[in-house]
């Protein structure tokens, strides 16, 4: 019999409800492809309710805890959900493994993650307290001015299924910690460690209608929520096209909106390289969760002259990586999302093949495993600039590789991509790395690595890739609305 994941209602208002319309979507163990439970699906109907909610949770009256609670205090319920996390990491790291299809291990370091991400954010709430009335200098005597930082009000969150519920902390944390009221809307293809948070929120007594999590489809419950009139703020992640609906939407309304999208992001390894250390990175960087990771290191730029020994390194190290159910011990590679993502990587790999470049290694399912959308890691050489595989994001496990001769020409190539995520440089030089830090148009630099995240360092993307940041200070700007407050201070007349 398949293992089950907790079925739950959606949240509202601190209780579990019923959809409206009590529809309901299948969750499907990409490992077994064996429907394990179910999660709600909302509707408009749904959104109306938990905006509702979320709108009394920030209304100014007595014995309204959330809407006059200071920094500390909502710090306190920060900690207690990290808390909670941490004591239950391995049945919820179990149930991101079922859901999606990650590692057991890595879904365990994710856990560490979002309960860090938790704590950050409350030492931030508190530090608000602090930070309330700071003074302008006006150049005028008469007058005083200072600032007030304000929750911006209710916030929509929509989120995708890669981290699920990484991504959604990167959200919530931040959100609470300002003193907003947030409606969570993560993907129908990951939902139940939200779902499982929503439980966590409960049992610390988090005031009703402060979190909302409604789960569902993208057009029946996200745009909807997306194009309320009562959202003060939308912070979405999710694929660049997405991205686009969400931003159209906003744009209806006049509402802030953060967008984090997609990305095609490139690796330069130059000659001076330890060829040992360059591929583990750079397979690292690229097959890390399957390359279901919007900053994953996907385009290889590799010096010519070192190139042939190169990919020889990165086939042996694909072959070593052990592609198993996540929940086997040593798995590194679980299977892929879903069927639908599944296809949509072949197609990619056979549309590269037709277009003339070459599968080095992998491009289909691991012999061993004959159930599970299970892919071998996939590395594509003789790939030029105009085919897709070079152009668009395969959020999978595959890596298109082009040589370099000059600095410049492996900038131009790093650039050329309408994203702007991620890129990496391996290197010995370090005036070479800073030289390519400086002319790399993206978000985020990664100087002899790739992909390392903390909380603290500022996250997100140009081009393409959207704009805004989470994470650090500036995750918690987003969630902030600033107030001048100006005091006519003179007894003379104005
Ligand atoms: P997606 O755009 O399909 O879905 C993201 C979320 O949006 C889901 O919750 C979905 O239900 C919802 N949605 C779909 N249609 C909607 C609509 N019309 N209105 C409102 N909401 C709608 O993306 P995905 O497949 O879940 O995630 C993969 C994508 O996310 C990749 O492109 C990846 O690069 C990107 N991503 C970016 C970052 C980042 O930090 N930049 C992080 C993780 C993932």
């Amino acid at each position: 019999m398949a293992i089950r994941v907790p079925s739950r209602l959606l949240f509202i208002d601190g209780e579990w409800r019923e959809p409206v319309l009590k529809k309901r979507i299948p969750i499907i163990n990409p490992a077994s492809e064996e429907t394990i439970g179910y999660i709600p699906a909302a509707t408009a109907e749904d959104v109306e309710i938990a905006v509702g909610a979320a709108r009394r949770a920030l209304t100014r009256n007595k014995g309204n805890e959330w809407a006059s609670a200071s920094g500390a205090v909502r710090a306190k319920y920060l900690r207690a959900i990290a808390a909670k996390i941490t004591e239950r990491k391995s049945e919820l790291a179990k149930f991101e493994a079922l859901d999606c299809g990650k590692p057991l291990e890595e879904a365990a370091w994710d856990m560490d993650d979002v309960a860090g991400c938790f704590e950050y954010y409350a030492d931030l709430a508190e530090g608000l307290d602090a930070k309330q009335k700071a003074p302008v200098s006006l150049p005028m005597e008469s007058f005083k001015s200072y600032v007030l930082k304000e929750p911006i009000g209710v916030v929509a969150l929509i989120t995708p299924w890669n981290y699920p519920l990484l991504m959604a902390t990167w959200k919530v944390a931040p959100a609470l910690a300002a003193g907003c009221s947030a409606i969570l809307k993560p993907s129908e293809l990951a939902s139940v460690t939200c779902l499982e948070l929503a439980e966590v929120c409960r049992e610390v007594g988090l005031p009703p209608g402060v979190l909302n999590i409604l789960t569902g489809l993208g057009p029946e419950a996200g745009a909807p929520l997306a194009s309320h009139p009562q959202v003060d703020k939308i912070a979405f992640t999710g694929s660049s096209a997405t991205g686009s609906k969400i931003m159209t939407a906003a744009a209806q309304l006049v509402k802030p909106v953060s967008l984090e999208l997609g990305g095609k992001s490139p690796i330069v390894v130059f000659e001076d390289v330890d060829l040992d250390k360059a591929a583990e990175w750079t397979i690292f960087g690229c097959f890390w969760t399957n390359g279901q990771i919007c900053s994953a290191t996907s385009r290889l730029i590799v010096h010519e002259s070192i190139a042939a020994q190169f990919h020889e390194k990165l086939v042996q190290w694909s072959r070593n990586i052990k592609i198993s159910d996540p929940l086997e011990e040593g798995c590194r590679l679980g299977p892929v999302v879903s069927g639908g993502q599944y296809e949509k990587i072949l197609k990619f790999i056979s549309t590269a093949k037709s277009e003339g470049a070459t599968i080095l290694c992998g491009g289909d399912r691991p012999e061993h495993l004959k159930k599970g959308f299970f892919l071998e890691p996939t590395i594509i050489t003789d790939v030029t600039t105009s085919m897709q595989i070079w152009r668009e994001e395969v959020f999978g496990p595959v890596l298109c590789v082009k040589t370099f001769g000059s600095e410049e020409e492996a900038i131009e190539l790093a650039n050329d991509t309408p994203y702007g995520l991620g890129a990496a440089v391996l290197s010995n030089d370090l005036e070479r790395c800073e030289r390519l830090t400086k002319a790399f148009q993206a978000g985020i630099v990664w100087i002899n690595c790739s992909q390392p995240c903390f909380c603290q360092a500022p996250w997100g993307g140009n081009k393409r890739s959207g704009f805004g940041r989470e994470l650090g200070e500036w995750g918690l700007d987003n969630y902030l609305s600033v107030k001048q407050v100006t005091q006519y201070i003179s007894n003379e007349p104005w």
